[in-house]
């Protein structure tokens, strides 16, 4: 069996590193088509070298444009590759521009999809991600859902066959790399912050960056908590600050590039808590046991909420949530036994 796997983005690197071990444990040939959604050495080289990734066989290097033409280049590339390697399968994660782009070729030119994290909904259709959800979702045959919630979404779409509720692939990478990174990172030592208090923030998505007073109401709020702020940025939410003139806000946060998973991973398990609108951050802070507050107005990973352990707020309310909130006592397993990309495998291996 052969499956062309579609990726680009970090979120995806990530999942996928598990899954490819899987794949080749049940000696399903695989062969990786690298976007270049995410191009440079901390959005993507660093992921290849840390995960058990390998090299993509084919590297599309399209990114740094908008959604549309984004996507239509990488579907003229994808549909020509796959075209040539004829995959028995293809396969995509999660919500980005790549996932939607190869599933449309693949749904053109009648290769079968597997969609992994499916069945997420936000129910924003101002997301570009939850547009990207909806569409692959519709056009997947084999759907991978990580929570029960996610099934119950594609139920009430008509959804019912193909679908496999096996747990989430982020739990496996967590199980996987968290010894690795408690052995290796130094990330704790090199910013200062062993045995020091701190908060942890990412913010990426365009409702957060691309509004002018959104980001300035953030960045200020930030500056105002109990506890330092550190902030592995991402590109796209740098670019936001500076051409917006905030950097002065940047100065009472300790602002760093983005950092691997593994060093990630030691972060979010130090921090008092995670502030974020990231949706894999929302996740590993409830697997590693840190409260989440999300600067969202609304969640795809809605079990987080209703547990207790992830709250939505707004920037200016994030001090009083800081300071009132009590951590729960139950953190019930919502993202599987770590199984996920196993499963995922053996269903592929009978399918
Ligand atoms: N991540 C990382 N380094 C960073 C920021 C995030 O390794 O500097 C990881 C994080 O641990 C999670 C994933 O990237 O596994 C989340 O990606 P992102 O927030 O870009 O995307 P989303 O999950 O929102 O789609």
């Amino acid at each position: 069996m052969k499956l062309a796997t579609i990726l680009g983005a970090r979120p995806q690197f990530i999942k996928a590193s598990v899954v490819s071990s899987a794949l080749k444990n049940a000696e399903i040939e695989e062969i990786l088509i690298h976007t270049g959604q995410h191009f440079d050495r901390v959005m993507s080289d660093v992921f290849f070298q840390d995960l058990d990734l390998p090299q993509p066989k084919y590297h599309l290097n399209i990114h740094s444009l908008n959604h549309g033409a984004m996507t239509g280049r990488m579907m003229e590339k994808i549909e020509e590759i796959l075209l040539q390697i004829k995959p028995d399968w293809v396969c995509v994660y999660g919500d980005t521009n790549s996932t939607i782009a190869g599933a449309l070729v693949a749904a053109k030119l009648q290769i079968p999809i597997v969609h992994i994290e499916a069945g997420l909904r936000s129910f924003n259709r101002e997301m570009p991600e939850e547009v990207n959800r909806v569409v692959t979702d519709h056009l997947s045959q084999l759907l991978f859902a990580p929570t029960p919630l996610a099934v119950q979404c594609l139920t009430k779409e008509g959804i019912l066959q193909g679908v496999h509720l096996v747990g989430d692939v982020m739990m496996d990478a967590i199980l996987t790399y968290l010894a690795k990174a408690q052995q290796t990172s130094q990330i704790l030592e090199k910013l200062d912050l062993v045995d020091q208090k701190f908060y942890l923030a990412t913010i990426h998505r365009p409702s957060n960056t691309d509004n002018r007073d959104r980001l300035q109401n953030i960045l200020e709020n930030l500056t105002q908590l109990k506890y330092p702020v550190v902030f592995p940025m991402h590109p796209r939410t740098l670019a936001k600050v500076q051409q917006q003139e905030m950097l002065p806000y940047l100065e009472a946060i300790q602002v760093i590039p983005p950092v691997s998973y593994l060093d990630m991973l030691i972060l979010e398990k130090n921090c008092q808590s995670v502030l974020t609108d990231s949706g894999g951050m929302q996740k590993e802070a409830y697997i590693l046991g840190r409260p989440c507050f999300t600067l969202r107005d609304e969640t795809e990973w809605q079990e987080t909420v209703e547990v207790g352990w992830n709250h939505l707020v707004k920037p200016e309310n994030l001090y009083q949530s800081l300071t009132h909130f009590t951590t729960p006592t139950h953190a019930p397993r919502l993202y599987g036994e770590g199984n996920a990309a196993t499963r995922i495998a053996d269903i592929l291996l009978a399918a």
